[in-house]
């Protein structure tokens, strides 16, 4: 046993430092990223915002009114084929905006197949709780060989050398997170994790290092946590819990107290195993929550209240584009975030201000 005395940091436990800046308004802001993918060679134009694999997030709703404002949604990997190809049906321009996700069981690869066939989408997610099993590594290599041109995004990790490792097999976009999600009890049930910015910090130098692309996953709780993330090297930022509880979403609608909620569970939880497998396994427990969050509406005011956080944090540093975010960021080591006093006292909240 050894332990590691540098300390490790959150969201939580830094601030951006503001910067002097000759940026007009933030409307002067562009958001917009263009890359092109290490392996695939694939040119893409986009907000670099996703919204999770998870059931409830992962949904063709989600995904038409993500691309309205050019964001990506990863489908979940249980969306059965008859409904891929509807949507294809429906928005024939709309699949570049969406992963296929897939696992690692030979059925999984059967089943990718079959989309991949039917919607020519460009991306592949490839998820599973723990990227740093040698299966792992072997599935990504498989799929790398299998479709050279399709945009790999594989994980989760959180260490430097497996990032590295996920890129050399084949993958062009690492997912890093273990244990930060709203839902998720990886931390409390194995005592595993990594805190999530400076895992963040870590795999971007590793990965920018050998050309591959990152996606900071789990952990985001408000505009200011998406903006961190990239100030920290993030290329991209996956968000389950703050696209949860919208129009978009799919899962049971509740009514409590005269207050709307929406069930919302993890993707390792019981509830997720029962309704997908029929049962759960002796040999494994549940680590993730089922809760049931506020109804929100249109996913749409969600997503402008992050763009125009994101706009605003360029606008405080003096990057006139996202890109520029995480060459002008310093972060600050801070003991507290926020003035809490009225917190419970708030009546509403204004969005769209700007
Ligand atoms: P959030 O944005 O809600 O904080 O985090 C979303 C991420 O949490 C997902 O993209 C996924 O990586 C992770 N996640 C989803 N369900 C579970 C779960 O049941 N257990 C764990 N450990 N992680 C989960």
């Amino acid at each position: 046993m050894r332990i590691e005395q540098e300390i490790r940091l959150d969201f939580k436990d830094v601030l951006i430092r503001p910067k002097r800046s000759t940026l007009q308004t933030r409307a002067d802001v562009d958001l917009t990223r263009e890359y092109t993918f290490k392996h695939s060679q694939f040119s893409w134009k986009g907000m670099p915002i996703i919204a999770s694999n998870m059931d409830h997030t992962g949904t063709f709703a989600m995904a038409e009114s993500l691309a309205k404002h050019k964001l990506l949604t990863a489908i979940d990997k249980f969306a059965d084929l008859k409904e891929w190809k509807q949507f294809h049906a429906k928005h024939p321009k709309l699949h570049k905006y969406c992963f296929a996700t897939t696992g690692i069981k030979p059925e999984d690869a059967a089943f990718l197949d079959k989309i991949l066939k039917a919607v020519p989408t460009p991306f592949i997610c490839i998820d599973v709780a723990n990227g740093y099993t040698q299966r792992f590594v072997d599935c990504i290599r498989t799929l790398r060989e299998k479709y050279p041109t399709k945009t790999l995004i594989a994980g989760n990790v959180v260490t430097a050398e497996m990032a590295e490792e996920l890129v050399l097999a084949g993958a062009d976009i690492i997912k890093v997170g273990i244990g930060p999600g709203s839902v998720c009890t990886t931390r409390l049930k194995t005592g595993v994790g990594y805190p999530q910015l400076s895992a963040i910090i870590e795999c971007a130098d590793a990965v920018h290092g050998l050309g591959g692309h990152l996606c900071a996953d789990g952990g985001c709780v408000s505009p200011g946590d998406v903006a961190k993330a990239f100030s920290a090297g993030a290329d991209f930022v996956m968000l389950g819990g703050m696209f949860a509880g919208h129009e978009e979403c799919s899962g049971e609608k509740i009514q409590e107290d005269g207050k709307w909620f929406m069930r919302f569970y993890g993707m390792s939880s019981s509830e997720a195993m029962y309704k997908h497998h029929g049962r759960m396994n002796a040999y494994r427990a549940s680590e993730g929550r089922s809760v049931n969050v506020p109804y929100r509406g249109k996913v749409e005011n969600t997503v402008l209240d992050i763009l125009g956080g994101l706009r605003s944090t360029c606008t405080y540093v003096g990057a006139q584009r996202l890109k520029e975010l995480s060459k002008r960021t310093t972060f600050l080591r801070v003991t507290q975030q926020l003035n809490e006093v009225f917190a419970a006292l708030q009546v509403n909240e204004v969005v769209n201000d700007n």
